[in-house]
């Protein structure tokens, strides 16, 4: 099935203690569109870059097989640009720069040809610019919508109407709380549901994350990696993996909504393991499978008797 990605194309630069890049390709719509293209087909994405936007990075996305026909180029402007600075304790982040550029005026058209897209997966933009993409979309099967402390301090009338047109809102920890005002994360993403979407997953970094829906409450590990280059993009590889699985095998059941977590969490622990897409650009499906199993085995345990 199609899955369609709106959200930022960004020139990074970023610092861990590990090292650095420069102008390297990030954002969330790319994260996303990588993570999803091992499973689902066509990925398609709409966003916005200025005419600096390296072709070498148009390339490396057209390799994934990544359909950019949605992909605005404004000549005149400049691509939006990020930088972050991770501390040792990689959980910890601060936003050196944010230089928004062509993204600041992002008014996402989307393309004919993408109309009948069944899965959209909306990367953190101004909630009111997520329900303008799907009012220009014909009857989508499943909506899933990312969100951030900005959006939900600074506008939070619109992404509670925003909130009622999404099935699936994935968020993290803190920014759950923020929403709701509730410390406890089950109560948190009950009261999340209460707002519209129907499954909430919420990522808590090296903890793993919660799935909730009315009937299911699913708790997966994050997997131990020993090396963690570069934690940005983690949260959107997630989405993009969960995302890419349910497209690929349309199939909402608990079951398999379990499994799209487990997906998730294995392209999110890929994504770490290098600067930028590095690692996202060349994994094989059997790479993938394997960390699947690995997740099984992190948390499989008998009943003693
Ligand atoms: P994550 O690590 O999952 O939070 O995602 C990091 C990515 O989000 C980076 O590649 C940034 O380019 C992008 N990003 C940072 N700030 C914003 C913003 N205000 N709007 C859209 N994308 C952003």
């Amino acid at each position: 099935m199609s899955l369609l990605v709106v959200g930022s194309v960004a020139l990074d630069s970023v610092e861990t203690p590990f090292g650095k890049a420069e102008n390297a390709l990030g954002g969330s719509a790319v994260y996303i569109s990588m993570a999803a293209s091992y499973f689902a087909a066509p990925v398609r994405v709409v966003a916005v870059v200025g005419g600096d936007f390296p072709k070498k990075y148009v390339r490396l996305l057209e390799e994934r097989a990544i359909d950019l026909d949605g992909l605005k180029v404004v000549d005149h402007a400049k691509t939006f640009r990020w930088g972050g600075r991770y501390h040792y304790d990689l959980n910890v982040r601060d936003s050196l720069y944010t230089e928004l550029n062509a993204f600041e005026h992002f008014d996402p058209v989307i393309p004919e040809g993408y109309r009948k897209s069944s899965y959209v997966c909306l990367g953190n933009i101004h909630p009111a610019l997520q329900r303008k993409v799907l009012g220009q979309i014909d009857g989508p099967r499943l909506v899933i919508g990312d969100t951030m402390n900005y959006w939900i301090e600074n506008t939070a009338d619109e992404l509670q109407k925003t909130l009622k047109v999404m099935d699936v809102l994935i968020v993290n920890d803190s920014e759950a709380r923020l929403l709701t005002r509730e410390p406890n994360l089950v109560k948190a993403a009950k009261a999340i549901i209460a707002m519209g979407p129907t499954i909430v997953i919420i990522k808590k970094g090296e903890h793993g994350a919660l799935l909730v829906t009315k009937e299911t409450i699913f708790s997966a590990p994050a997997y131990p990696l020993e090396t963690i280059y570069d934690p940005t993009g983690a949260g959107d590889s997630f989405a993009g993996g969960f995302a890419g699985w349910l497209a690929k095998t349309d199939d909402l059941s608990p079951e398999n909504l379990k499994r799209a977590v487990i997906y998730g969490s294995s392209l999110a622990s890929f994504c770490v393991e290098r600067f930028s897409v590095e690692r996202l650009r060349d994994l094989t499906f059997l790479e993938i499978k394997d960390r699947y199993r690995s997740f099984m085995s992190l948390s499989h345990f008998d009943d003693g008797v």
